[in-house]
């Protein structure tokens, strides 16, 4: 998957969701340099901001998008943990 398509990914996802991707593209591009660096190096699209610990259970729970509406900084700060997606509004 190239950068396009990725975040042609990400923004349907988003779309029709009280979330968007964050409109800061610096930022969303360097996620998805680390995301696509743990794809190349692991076959898996992984978070860039956790720590995996090798096990399965981690690595799908690393899984990007993850069900960061669970993660405090989603409650507290309206964003997942990277901050890759942000509440609208
Ligand atoms: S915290 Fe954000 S960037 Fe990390 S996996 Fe979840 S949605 Fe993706």
């Amino acid at each position: 998957m190239n950068k396009d398509e990725l975040r042609h990914a990400w923004e349907s996802f988003a779309e029709k969701n009280d979330f968007m991707l964050n409109p800061d593209s610096g930022h969303v591009g360097m996620i998805m340099d680390g995301l696509l660096a743990n794809e190349r190096d692991f076959g898996l699209k992984l978070c860039p901001c956790r720590l995996r610990d090798g096990s399965r259970k981690r690595d799908l729970e690393l899984l990007c998008p993850c069900n960061f509406k669970t993660h405090d900084t989603w409650k507290k700060e309206g964003r997942c943990w990277c901050g890759l997606f942000v509440r609208r509004g």
